[in-house]
């Protein structure tokens, strides 16, 4: 297990996707050191923007959130970055209720924003 690379989730609402391309294009060199998971959106503009390699899950709002929770939950998941839109109501919020919750269960690193991804991915301990 010693050579097998750990894997950061990343989730962007889509107020926030431009964001999120915008962190992966500033950071693509500590991203493509890891595996990384999204949900279905998120995944395919880092693939297509960011040509980033990504693990995609379902979209957020038919389950990729709960996904991703669940492998947080399994231990497999070293940070999360999950850019919330706070000005918009989304359908599956229970779910990204549930994603949070599960990061701070487990205590496992999560930025909501930008601007603490940043820090969290400048930390050379991640
Ligand atoms: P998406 O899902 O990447 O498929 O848009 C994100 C979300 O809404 O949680």
């Amino acid at each position: 297990m010693a050579d097998e690379r750990k894997t950061l989730a990343l989730v962007a609402h889509d107020g926030k996707k431009a964001d999120m391309v915008a962190f992966a294009i500033s950071h693509r060199d500590v991203l493509q050191r890891y595996e990384l998971v999204a949900t279905r959106t998120t995944g395919q503009l880092l693939r297509e923007k960011c040509n980033l390699e990504v693990r995609q899950m379902l979209s957020g709002p038919h389950g990729g959130d709960a996904q991703i929770a669940a492998q947080v939950a399994e231990g497999k998941i070293e940070a999360v970055f999950f850019f919330v839109d706070p000005l918009t109501a989304n359908p599956h919020d229970p779910d990204i209720q549930g994603l949070l919750r599960i990061c701070n269960v487990h205590d496992v690193p999560l930025a909501t924003n930008a601007a603490t991804a940043s820090y969290i991915i400048s930390n050379k301990a991640l």
